[in-house]
């Protein structure tokens, strides 16, 4: 098995989102659950899309066994569908210990745009 470690959102985070957003791909409103976008947060955001979990589990069939085609196409497609959340909202503790221990990036993203999620 390939290492599966990501970043894990807290409970209320998830819960918010999945209130406020639909499934990403086909709409619905039902069984949602969050796909880590990036495992990581990169600039103190990390990108997260709202599926339903039938896309969820084709999105993860695709990530395991056809990792080019997941990089290649559905990245791009979820990228412009995914929600960017801020860890200092988030997570305040923990982008105090990255920043002290200088692990990972943090700081001002980009070209993010963060949605308020409260
Ligand atoms: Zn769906």
């Amino acid at each position: 098995m390939r290492n599966r470690q990501v970043l894990e959102i807290p409970q209320n985070v998830k819960r918010r989102l999945k209130q406020k957003y639909p499934c990403c791909i086909c709409g619905t409103n039902e069984d949602l659950e969050i796909h880590h976008l990036d495992k990581f947060p990169k600039n103190g955001i990390i990108r997260l899309n709202v599926v339903c979990k039938r896309h969820h589990r084709a999105i993860t069939y695709l990530e395991t066994w056809f990792p080019d085609f997941y990089l290649k196409v559905v990245v791009p497609y979820l990228e412009k569908k995914s929600i960017s959340v801020s860890l200092n909202e988030i997570m305040p503790s923990l982008l105090k210990f990255m920043k002290s221990r200088k692990v990972g990036c943090y700081g001002e993203g980009k070209n993010s745009k963060v949605v308020d999620i409260f």
